[in-house]
């Protein structure tokens, strides 16, 4: 019987009901413009700035106003990576990493093509950084921009990034994270650490699609990537997303108060489904898997089999996952993230993704070990690979 399993949430999460709800009244009673001067519009100014508060508790951000309010993730990556490069002028070298979201490597890629210079640091075979490297291409002597992120989306796979941050500043460089998939999966705090730029997405985290942030701490020099309104102190122009904006800080409030109860059920749920599959399905393995993660993801390859099709046969039993290679225009090309890890030919195409949440159940993951060995099972019988 078709039934509905939801395990995808490192790409899109639900929306929290409590968040709709808080969102609501901003639709259909308070939706006056928060710069106007009546009390209708300017009355809900208030409430931008609660949320505000409430995503600084989130991260343990010292000061509200450390908190600029954009579309989405990818907008808050845009703008650390071509604002904290324009704000500190010449030609500062760039860093990044070749697991990095395409967010980051979009902007990169773009200035690199006008003239700068772009250092890409590698992983290892478990998707770890050599502290080395970072250590060597901070100290270049140029002024530095590294982005480097926290948690990567794929593998679930988590940088030491305290450890980053204090290279790259004892370098003297500017240091942005993107923080798009740890934000609200584990406990993490900007004012202990050197970090001067943080993105966060949303719809990650139970807020709904079309909101984001971009921390900057306090003195951290950014250029404006949208001008003409003082918006946002000046940071980012443009009226303000307030039923948004009020649902991502309901669902940074929730997240603080859920977050250690929902990492373990996240954990749990997620080691049975893999020891399940690592059991049940010979040929499998989890990329990352060593390495410090993310409670709530595993990235698993199956050898011999393409992941689409498994995506495919999952689909239509009702399971929804993610591959961990990209459909791009048409050609399926291998996931830049494996690639970087020097994940075995065999095994390069056949990697699935399965990313929970808090609303995932026992039941969901019986499902799903129930569905994947029979799929396995028969996409190999298919392969002319597997058979030979
Ligand atoms: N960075 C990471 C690590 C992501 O996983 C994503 C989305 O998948 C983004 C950035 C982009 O976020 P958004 O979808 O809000 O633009």
């Amino acid at each position: 019987m078709k039934q509905s399993v939801y395990v995808d949430n490192n790409a899109t999460t639900a929306v929290a009901p409590e968040v709709t709800e808080a969102m609501l009244p901003f639709f259909y009673e308070q939706w006056g413009n928060p710069s106007s001067m009546h009390t209708f519009g300017g009355g809900v100014k208030k409430h931008i700035d609660e949320a505000r508060e409430k995503v600084a508790a989130l991260i343990g951000a010292e000061h509200p106003n450390e908190i600029i309010f954009t579309s989405c993730g990818s907008e808050s990556d845009n703008m650390a990576v071509r604002g904290a490069v324009d704000a500190m002028g010449g030609h500062p070298h760039l860093i990044t990493t070749r697991v990095e979201h395409a967010a980051v490597l979009g902007p990169c890629h773009y200035l690199e093509d006008k003239g700068f210079r772009l250092s890409t640091l590698e992983v290892d075979d478990a998707g770890n950084l050599d502290m080395e490297q970072v250590r060597e291409k901070s100290m270049s002597g140029k002024a530095t921009v590294a982005s480097i992120m926290w948690a990567n989306n794929e593998t679930g796979v988590i940088f030491p990034v305290p450890e980053i941050g204090n290279l790259i500043k004892e370098g003297g460089g500017i240091f942005h994270t993107d923080g798009v998939q740890i934000v609200g999966k584990l406990p993490i705090s900007v004012k202990d650490i050197p970090v001067d730029l943080l993105s966060i997405s949303g719809h990650k985290l139970h807020a709904p699609k079309g909101i984001g942030v971009l921390y900057a701490q306090r003195g951290t020099k950014i250029t404006p990537h949208i001008m003409g309104g003082h918006q946002e102190r000046g940071r980012r122009a443009g009226t303000e997303n307030v039923p948004y904006i009020v649902g991502l800080g309901k669902a940074c409030e929730l997240a603080l108060q859920r977050m250690e109860h929902d990492a373990e059920h996240e954990r749990k749920l997620r080691d049975r489904l893999e020891a399940g599959i690592l059991a049940s399905c010979k040929g499998a393995r989890v990329n990352g898997g060593g390495s410090e993660r993310l409670p709530n993801t595993t990235n698993i390859s199956f050898e011999y089999v393409e992941g689409e099709a498994i995506l495919l046969m999952l689909d239509d039993v009702g399971i929804c996952a993610s591959t961990g290679s990209a459909c791009a225009s048409g050609s399926l090309e291998p996931s830049h993230v494996l690639r970087a890890m020097d994940v075995p030919r065999s095994m390069l195409h056949g990697s699935i993704r399965f990313s929970l949440s808090n609303y995932n159940t026992g039941e969901d993951i019986d499902y799903v070990l129930e569905q994947i060995p029979r799929i396995i099972a028969r996409l190999r019988e298919l392969s002319p690979f597997a058979n030979d």
